[in-house]
């Protein structure tokens, strides 16, 4: 089976996301990859497709121990052969999984990095044929990522364990450039085939807001959405029991996360938030490391994290399904203080080289200086979280608490004409420029070489917006290249199809611009809901067909069907199987197992 066909029979997915073809063609030629992807970009499947495709097994080193179920769960609800080995199977489990190993049963194994240094890995290392490791958030692996983990070290010795070293692919969903290089080191990626999809998460509202009482401002979130899925972040167990109680107190059941709990209620905790019998989970950040749950419509932060890294981490467990959602930051001078305060004693009672304390304790403290100006800064919130990052961004994105307050959609539908018809006569002419001298000829600059090329007398659009400021002309050019409707490559401005069509469809374009005057619009409710094409009455039926699966099951709802699916059902209203089919989602496996039940639910509603 070619990728195209695994992605469709087993996931039920149309076509790749941006990068995935990619990182899995260079897979299967044998290189190593390595993987920046944003949370939700699908990463698992830039590796689960290879593994299926080749000879051996597939070794993937995660650290949310809890949550490999869930993976291997959604895997073999696909039709995948895939298991777990971790410390929360007993001795049965283990030794049924090692049998499954032994016996080439399993495509996929999931590693805890603790299990690495176990003599049982340490067999499978010498006698299993391994085609591939996979390192799931790797940035784990460096001193200098925002979460560390000591064990993620014990892969390198695990690598030298290996009779022959296999693909090694790695994926992380935050990674600065000095992570990235770490990794690189640390774990000997040969000549890798590097991605980076970029950051943006475009269905994500980012909003920062400084409210005077938080509770307050949290629970005129939730009203103003009902029936949403979220989680909210504190940061102290102290306040996660306080926001629960509030939250239930005003009527919104809720669930607690934090490290003091035991382990029983944390586990069932989660549970009932990942198997959705409870919408509201308030949780301290040792919740969520590789949270899956798709369906997540907005993430608040009561406090402000210790830094960007985890921020984005965190809020990126909304909208996973591509849904829109809403990432909210509530921030106050306090939040400062008691992250100062963490940095402070961070590592007090740890042996520790002092100079290298010293040091990791600068970096944090710079960290944190980071966040803050994203919360009291005044500019786009994405274009500030997507430089850091090291992607390039518009000033304005239109879609957080910064654009919605103080800026408007400017509609620059003429002036774009002129810039697509201005790029195509000189393109007529043989003659190609970048963004600023175009700019200069829109503007009818009188440089020399602008003479010398007679331009005023052979080009009809010459100085055809020498009305516009320069600033302006570029901005536009910059939004055009960002909408796919212009390419700069190698300092030449070249026309995409989209400029075509543009002209031809004679569609209007906005622009977000800065408002002249900020108006007093509250930020913190975050966006509405977009109206959706979903009939919400089936909707509703078809997820309680999906509930009642999911407990004879005893997996979380969205292992077996996203959202997204359950809304393209609605679309399709499938009752053959090859309608079913064709929903989103779907894979063969899935629709023997469960077609009938959701065809069922829809022919009855029909009638
Ligand atoms: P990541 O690990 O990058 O955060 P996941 O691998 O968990 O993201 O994928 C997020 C969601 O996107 C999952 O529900 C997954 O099934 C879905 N997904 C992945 N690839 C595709 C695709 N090509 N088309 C549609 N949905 C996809
Ligand atoms: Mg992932």
């Amino acid at each position: 089976m070619t990728a195209y066909e695994i992605l469709k029979q087993y996931f039920g997915y149309d076509k790749f996301r941006s990068g995935q073809a990619e990182l899995i063609s260079h897979i299967l030629q044998g290189q190593d990859v390595f993987g920046i992807m944003p949370t939700g970009a699908g990463k698992s499947l830039c590796y689960q497709i290879p593994a299926l495709m080749m000879n051996g097994l597939t070794i993937v080193i995660s650290p949310l121990i809890s949550l490999m179920q869930d993976q291997v769960a959604a895997l073999r609800t696909n039709g995948i052969p895939a298991a777990c080995l971790n410390s929360m199977l007993n001795e049965t489990e283990y030794k049924s999984v090692l049998r499954q190993v032994y016996r080439g049963e399993l495509k996929i194994l999931y590693v805890a990095p603790e299990r690495l240094e176990t003599s049982s890995m340490l067999k499978i290392a010498e006698t299993v044929p391994v085609s591939m490791v996979t390192v799931d958030e790797v940035h784990c692996v460096s001193q200098w990522g925002q979460d560390f983990r000591p064990s993620y070290l014990n892969i390198i010795s695990f690598l030298k364990a290996l009779p022959y070293r296999p693909v090694l692919s790695v994926f992380t969903a935050t990674a600065t450039q000095e992570v990235a290089q770490d990794v690189r080191n640390i774990l000997q990626l040969k000549n890798p085939f590097c991605l980076t999809t970029g950051f943006n998460r475009e269905n994500l509202y980012f909003g920062v807001a400084q409210p005077r009482d938080k509770s307050e401002a949290l629970l005129e979130f939730l009203r103003h959405h009902p029936d949403e899925t979220g989680i909210i972040y504190c940061i102290s167990r102290r306040l996660v029991e306080q926001v629960t109680e509030d939250l239930n107190d005003a009527g919104f059941p809720a669930v607690r996360y934090h490290a003091g709990l035991t382990d029983q209620e944390r586990y069932r905790n989660q549970n009932d938030f990942l198997y959705d019998k409870v919408r509201l989970i308030v949780a301290t950040n040792a919740f969520g490391m590789g949270i899956d749950k798709s369906d997540v419509s907005f993430v608040i932060h009561y406090n402000m994290p210790k830094n960007l890294e985890n921020y984005y981490q965190e809020a990126g467990r909304a909208g996973r399904d591509g849904s829109p959602a809403n990432c909210i930051l509530f921030y106050d001078g306090s939040d400062l203080r008691i992250n100062q305060f963490f940095i402070n004693n961070f590592g007090e009672n740890q042996e520790m080289d002092p100079k290298l304390k010293q040091k990791l304790r600068a970096k944090e403290m710079q960290r944190l200086r980071t966040i803050q100006n994203y919360c009291t800064g005044r500019s786009c919130l994405r274009n500030y979280l997507l430089n850091y990052f090291g992607d390039t961004a518009p000033e304005y994105c239109g879609n957080c608490s910064f654009c919605r307050i103080y800026c408007e959609q400017k509609e620059i539908t003429v002036p774009t004409q002129k810039i697509i018809s201005c790029i195509y006569y000189l393109h007529q002419k043989n003659l190609y420029f970048d963004s600023k001298s175009l700019v200069q000829i829109l503007r009818g600059s009188k440089a020399k070489k602008y003479q010398d090329l007679q331009l005023e007398q052979i080009l009809p659009t010459y100085g055809i917006m020498n009305d516009t400021p320069e600033k302006e002309c570029l901005a536009m050019i910059r939004y055009l290249i960002q909408n796919g409707i212009l390419t700069e490559k190698n300092q030449e401005l070249h026309l995409n199809r989209k400029a075509g069509l543009f002209l031809k469809e004679q569609q209007k374009i906005f622009m977000p611009v800065r408002k002249a005057l900020p108006s007093a619009e509250s930020a913190h409710t975050g966006r509405k809901k977009t109206v959706s094409d979903t009939d919400e009455i089936l909707f509703s039926l078809l997820k309680d067909c999906r509930q009642k699966l999911s407990q004879k099951e005893h997996v979380p709802a969205y292992v077996i069907f996203t959202d997204m699916t359950l809304r393209d059902m609605c679309r399709k209203l499938p009752v053959s199987d090859m309608a079913f089919l064709s929903v989103e989602g779907v894979g063969r496996v899935k629709l023997e197992k469960y077609g009938d039940a959701f065809m069922k639910v829809i022919r009855s509603y029909q009638k």
